[in-house]
């Protein structure tokens, strides 16, 4: 998986509906790309403290906002 795979799979990665094979994926690519895992704690973070910790799904139009903004993160990065 590269970094593209990893913020497309980013949100359902956090929410655990990832399955076995690509998380596993996605996680040795952590393990790899610096960029990638802070990207993933900072989603992660900004996650929590919009759910205020409770388990509580992400409405659709915040899930696809956080995904543009990663890709527009991603975008200037690699510019
Ligand atoms: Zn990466």
């Amino acid at each position: 998986m590269n970094c593209k795979g990893v913020i497309r799979e980013i949100s359902d990665y956090i929410d655990g509906e990832l399955d076995l094979p690509a998380k596993q994926e996605l996680e040795r690519h952590l393990e790899d790309c610096e960029d990638c895992k802070m990207v993933v704690e900072q989603t992660r973070l900004t996650v929590e403290i919009f759910c205020d910790s409770k388990p509580v799904e992400l409405p659709t139009d915040v899930k696809s906002r956080l995904h543009d903004a990663l890709r527009r993160k991603l975008h200037e990065k690699s510019n």
